[in-house]
């Protein structure tokens, strides 16, 4: 059997164009994923089923047993933290977001750890984006800011910039120029029409000595800025003013590096300076498949995009204070729920040496680096590959993902509904 676009479950592109081929309810073939999508949608070694551990062993358990494990975890904590969510769909998002508010925990997603700052300086300024689409047909010069979409999100340069036949724009290729600002000679750099390599730390000023610039006050920018010379920042200024339609595209070189959500911040303001002179959009290179969902989903529930907090009865948010990070070095948390993430491959040691200290139930389809700080794991089905969700691409467009096989896992929905039923009984609700 083959099913037609499909929907990449991988990073934020979520490309909807795959082609895949199932036989005996296993993927043999995908057609035109990259690499990395192709390794996911082929992905093998899940668990069979729920497991507890056992002192040094791990036994299996039923799936009735670890649900109540997991929600007699929650009940019984007095400050549970509900962690990861970036890899599964909306609808589960959602269940979270209940079951936080209905034991007074607080819930986290991947972002407080990747575009988090993105987010905060778009609270302060606003966001002038625009859809991928907007951006593969009209746009004629594109900025690669701190990103690396080669090596991270491969399809973005074929699908929507460099490689892309773009509607009107008579030769896209030619016509089009991409920028590369970073502090290395990445892969994406070597494609580039103007590599900008700048000194570690030095965005911000880079970005401050381009607005300048814009604003036709060349004469007060020093011979070199961060490493690069006044004549490379003059050109680049001048490519942007001249160009019909220009995209930037950051990635976590620009938000999680010195000057942090200050650099995002001046980015956007450099972006409202060009449209001035011609039309400017920019936007975040999101990483993690729903990355972007649950910053929707959190924010159209309780107003605010992660780090919520409800011990109060009701949702308050302040990051550096309720993030899941800063909540798990301070030794805060007394048990932890991760889903859809992976916190053990990112997070700080001494977060990491608390997260051992505390019950942890995990729901993901494989096993991974969190599972050796987990009391229970309950694998389930891989969001966009055997369950069928909605996520939002990295541009903030909700996608309907299609399922591809049946395996008879649960959903993380299913068994996060189940989760929740339970807690609710047990609340009297
Ligand atoms: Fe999947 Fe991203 Fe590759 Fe597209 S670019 S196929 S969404 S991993």
């Amino acid at each position: 059997m083959i099913v037609k676009d499909a929907v990449c479950p991988f990073c934020g592109c979520l490309c909807d164009d795959i082609e895949v081929e199932v036989e005996e309810g296993r993927v043999v073939a995908v057609t035109n994923a990259c690499e990395l999508g192709t390794t996911k949608f082929m992905g093998e070694n899940r668990l069979k089923g729920p497991i507890l551990r056992d002192g040094d062993e791990w036994m299996d358990i039923s799936c009735d047993e670890a649900i109540r494990y997991a929600a007699d975890m929650l009940l019984s904590a007095e400050r549970p933290l509900l962690y990861g969510w970036s890899g599964t769909h909306g609808e589960a998002q959602c269940v979270g977001v209940h079951m936080a508010e209905l034991v007074r925990g607080v819930i986290d997603n991947t972002s407080s750890v990747c575009h988090g700052p993105s987010i905060l300086a778009i609270q302060e300024v606003g966001h002038p984006g625009c859809t991928l689409g907007v951006v593969k047909n009209r746009a004629d010069l594109v900025i690669y800011w701190g990103s690396n979409p080669i090596d991270a999100h491969p399809r973005h340069l074929s699908r929507y910039t460099r490689y892309a036949e773009g509607f009107f724009l008579e030769n896209a290729f030619r016509d089009r120029k991409v920028i590369v600002v970073d502090v290395r000679k990445t892969e994406t750099a070597n494609i580039a029409d103007e590599f900008v390599q700048i000194k570690p730390g030095g965005d911000y000023a880079v970005l401050s000595a381009l607005r300048a610039i814009v604003q036709g006050k060349t004469e007060t920018i020093p011979r070199t800025v961060a490493g690069v010379t006044r004549e490379q920042l003059v050109r680049v200024a001048n490519l942007c003013k001249t160009a019909k339609f220009g995209a930037v595209y950051f990635g976590l070189g620009l938000t999680m590096t010195r000057g942090k959500y200050k650099n995002i911040r001046n980015a956007i303001e450099l972006v409202s300076e060009l449209s001035r002179h011609t039309k400017f959009t920019i936007s975040a290179m999101r990483g993690h498949y729903n990355v972007y969902g649950s910053n929707e989903v959190n924010t159209w529930m309780t107003g605010y995009p992660f780090g919520i907090d409800f011990s109060r009865g009701i949702a308050f948010y302040n990051p550096g204070e309720t993030t899941a990070v800063d909540i798990l070095a301070r030794k805060e948390c007394d048990a932890a729920l991760i889903v859809g993430s992976d916190p053990a491959a990112h997070f700080p040691r001494k977060c990491l040496e608390h997260l051992a200290d505390i019950p942890v139930v995990q729901l993901d389809p494989y096993p991974n680096a969190t599972t050796a700080f987990c009391n229970v794991q309950i694998p389930v089905a891989v969001t966009g590959i055997d369950a069928e969700g909605t996520a939002y691409r990295m541009d903030g467009v909700p996608i309907r993902t299609r399922r591809v096989l049946s395996t008879g896992y649960p959903s993380d929905r299913d068994v996060l509904s189940r989760m929740y039923a339970l807690m609710q009984e047990a609340k009297g609700r």
